[in-house]
């Protein structure tokens, strides 16, 4: 069956064609490693998974590889600000490598817990210093470049095609450019590919190089790495849509200007914000919510696994404890259906439909797994199906959307806090005899699933 993505360079949904029969390359931009990643970053990484597993599940074989940024992000994504892993450094009084290391950790326990595949391969920016410094030689040998104070820079004017990807009008980025900091650049939008005149004197990770002492810019990591393990041409490159107009778009430039090959990569793929209130959730913006926050509240990783999958990869995702409560609901609801049919054996069926195939197309159609969700609830509620065969499916699906539906255990039974709180009022109300907002909320929990029994005992929960 044929799989379509959206491919951000070409503005449209185009069909997948790998360019080695069976096999995809993919690399997927990871996590700059200094502080704990927000549950924006980890529905990037939720976003990756899947498309890895859609992909397996049609018979590629995939290689899914990730970088870790450990060196090189400034708190901005040109060349400006401090370096971030320093940053956090000083502030927490520890070295730069340790940061790093404990983040990284952190990060690794994040994406376990949302059942997210560990990538093949995982490559981290200070042990790629050699890769990223050949690749600059490359660049450097091709004409691309200049050397002003110290550093060695990008020149985007020799670029043809520079901006191609976030359709960049050159003319205009000229013009309507801020007043950059740096004036060693002839041009606002060339950026650092080597610094040697470090605005960090003291700066704890630096290496040799033939331009001097010092350390990359952020961007030649993605390019050297991916090459190092892709090729100089490979298929699928993701990241958050924040990394368009800048990194991705230097990625290129480095990547084409180094080789000579264009394109670099086949498709873009570029996954759309989780937002709350206060517009994009940032780490920069502080505030922002960790996975293990969410946990602590009493959800459980898959609710908001459960929440992502259920919003396209290519709509924003406005977070609220409102809808990660639905999701868990959802969630919850779903596996005390998986547990009861897989208690029976039955085959008999006299289905209509053919689940796979609607499935197979709604994930092959650019991912789409919001309604691959819907079709493993329509399986679930379909009467006409047996319940070994429903089960088959479940087990089936789950390839895909990684809820753990085939190792499910009986559940104990656990309300939120906003739940256990409903439920209390509802205990005052009947004391004061108050039956209207009683049956109320009485009818707002059953609607979720949560059944409410006045036993002689006191009251009992069920869930449905
Ligand atoms: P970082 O760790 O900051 O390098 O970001 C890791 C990944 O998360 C990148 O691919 C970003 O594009 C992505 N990202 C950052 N913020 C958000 C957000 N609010 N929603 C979705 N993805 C995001
Ligand atoms: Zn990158």
């Amino acid at each position: 069956m044929e799989i379509k993505l959206f491919n951000t360079m070409s503005g449209k949904k185009e069909i997948f064609k790998p360019i080695i029969k069976n096999c995809v390359g993919i690399y997927g931009c990871g996590p700059t490693v200094y502080n704990y990643a927000h549950i924006g970053n980890l529905r990037k990484y939720i976003f990756d998974d899947t498309l890895v597993r859609m992909l397996e599940y049609n018979g590629y074989n995939v290689n899914y590889v990730m970088n870790v940024t450990d060196v090189g992000h400034l708190t901005s994504d040109a060349d400006e600000g401090e370096d971030k892993i320093r940053k956090q450094a000083l502030k927490e009084k520890r070295s730069a490598y340790d940061i790093a290391k404990f983040y990284e950790r952190a990060f690794f326990d994040d994406t376990s817990k949302l059942n997210i595949q560990k990538p093949d391969v995982v490559c981290r920016a200070t042990e790629h210093i050699n890769a990223m410094i050949n690749l600059i030689k490359r660049i450097e040998k091709n004409g691309y470049t200049y050397l002003a104070g110290g550093n060695i820079y990008f020149d985007i004017s020799k670029f043809k095609d520079y901006g191609k990807l976030a359709k960049l009008n050159l003319k205009e980025l000229k013009s309507g450019a801020r007043i950059d900091v740096d004036k060693n650049k002839k041009n606002p939008h060339d950026f650092v590919l080597w610094f040697t005149e470090s605005k960090f004197k003291n700066q704890e990770m630096m290496w040799e190089s033939p331009w001097g002492y010092g350390y990359p810019g952020w961007h030649i990591e993605c390019s050297a790495m991916s090459i190092e393990y892709l090729g100089e041409q490979f298929d699928i490159h993701t990241g958050g849509i924040d990394h368009i107009n800048v990194h991705h778009t230097n990625e290129i430039a480095q990547a084409e200007s180094a080789t000579g090959k264009k394109p670099w990569v086949k498709y873009w793929m570029h996954i759309e914000f989780l937002t709350s209130t206060e517009g994009k959730m940032a780490k920069s913006k502080g505030g922002f919510l960790t996975l293990q926050s969410i946990l602590e509240k009493g959800y459980n990783a898959l609710d908001y696994r459960y929440l992502c999958l259920n919003t396209h990869y290519k709509n924003p995702l406005m977070f609220s404890f409102d809808a990660l409560d639905s999701a868990k609901n959802a969630r919850e609801r779903l596996n005390r259906k998986i547990l009861e049919i897989r208690k029976n054996v039955d085959f008999s069926s006299s289905a209509k439909k053919d689940y796979h195939e609607i499935f197979h197309e709604a994930i092959n159609d650019d991912l789409n797994l919001p309604k691959a969700l819907a079709v493993l609830w329509d399986v679930l509620n379909d009467k006409d199906l047996g319940d070994k065969e429903k089960y088959n499916y479940v087990v089936d699906f789950d390839k895909i959307l990684g809820l753990g539906l085939e190792d499910l255990e009986e559940e104990k039974i656990e309300l939120n806090s906003k739940d256990k709180a409903l439920i209390k009022e509802r205990e005052l109300a009947r004391k004061n005899k108050d039956w209207k907002r009683s049956d109320e909320i009485r009818d707002i929990l059953a609607k979720k699933g949560i059944i409410l029994k006045d036993t002689p005992n006191g009251v009992k929960v069920e869930l449905k």
